[in-house]
């Protein structure tokens, strides 16, 4: 039998959390699992006010877990992020799907998380323990506690581009999405559904300095595609570099 738990803050629903729990972020995972019969929880937890705030200040920008991909398309200080929430399922999916979701969304989801790894966010949990995204993506099946907000340091303008690479326009899931953030010093690009989880190319990363060519012969050092019903293992290794290539001789598509 299944129970849903309502409390008023994240932080209050962090402490009910247990192995058997799941938390309500928009649900659009979630209640999915629920209707599929997943036996994997028999508890629900939610908080009446989860933080969907979103705030820039000097040192960057935050984004509260509950914040929907409808609140960043409304908001002008993550217009840079546009592009990505607003291709993130369709209109109904975005007004529930949230920034928290999108962390622990497996493969072919997690677009933001894909972004936010190549924007070097920080995840703030519940308990205010920060963590680099790029450890938190490769341990979150471990996960315990609540995500409360996410953090992303100053954004260079017109520095970060985005591709999602579908079959099907405009609302397909990813067959890959790519996303990089080419700032002066320490630039970042990130690969989806290139792995289990959202990887950054760190081959490519590398090779940046010395050229479009010599960065999209590096980029799938580490990365490690799947077969699934979207495309085979050998597609994704082939349409990589080339998407890449794309990416940062003409800039973000939509
Ligand atoms: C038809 C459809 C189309 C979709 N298209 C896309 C797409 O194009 N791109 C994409 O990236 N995704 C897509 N998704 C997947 C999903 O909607 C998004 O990834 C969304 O952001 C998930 O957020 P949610 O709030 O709905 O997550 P939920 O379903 O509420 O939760 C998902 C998981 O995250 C956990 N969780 C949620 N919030 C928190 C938190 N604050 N702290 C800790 N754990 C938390 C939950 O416990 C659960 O395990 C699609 C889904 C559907 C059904």
């Amino acid at each position: 039998m299944l129970s849903v738990e309502t409390y008023t803050t994240v932080k209050e629903a962090a402490s009910a959390m247990t192995d058997r729990a799941r938390y309500l972020g928009g649900g659009t995972l979630v209640m999915r699992a629920v209707t599929y019969g997943d036996q994997s929880f028999d508890r629900i937890v939610r908080a009446r006010q989860p933080d969907r705030s979103i705030g820039t200040d000097a040192t960057g920008l935050r984004i509260g877990a509950g914040a929907t991909m409808s609140d960043l398309l409304a908001s002008r200080d993550v217009q840079f992020l546009h592009p990505v929430a607003r291709l993130i399922g369709g209109p109904a999916i975005r007004n529930m799907a949230t920034v928290g979701g999108n962390l622990f969304a497996a493969n072919p989801y997690g677009d933001l998380a894909t972004a936010l790894l190549a924007l070097d966010a920080q995840v703030v949990m519940a308990d205010g323990q920060n963590q680099p995204i790029e450890s938190f993506l490769a341990g979150r099946d471990r996960a315990r506690g609540l995500v409360a907000a996410v953090t992303v340091p100053r954004i260079e303008t017109g520095a970060f581009r985005y591709r999602k690479v579908s079959r099907v326009k405009p609302k397909g899931v990813a067959v890959l999405t790519i996303a990089a953030y080419l700032r002066r010093s320490d630039p970042r690009i990130a690969f989806g559904n290139m792995g289990s989880t959202p990887l950054r190319a760190k081959g490519a990363e590398r090779a940046l300095g010395q050229g479009t060519q010599a960065a999209t012969a590096a980029c799938l050092e580490g990365l490690l595609p799947a077969t699934d019903s979207l495309a085979s293992e050998w597609y994704r290794r082939e349409v990589a570099p080339v998407h890449l290539r794309r990416l940062l001789d003409e800039g973000g598509h939509r």
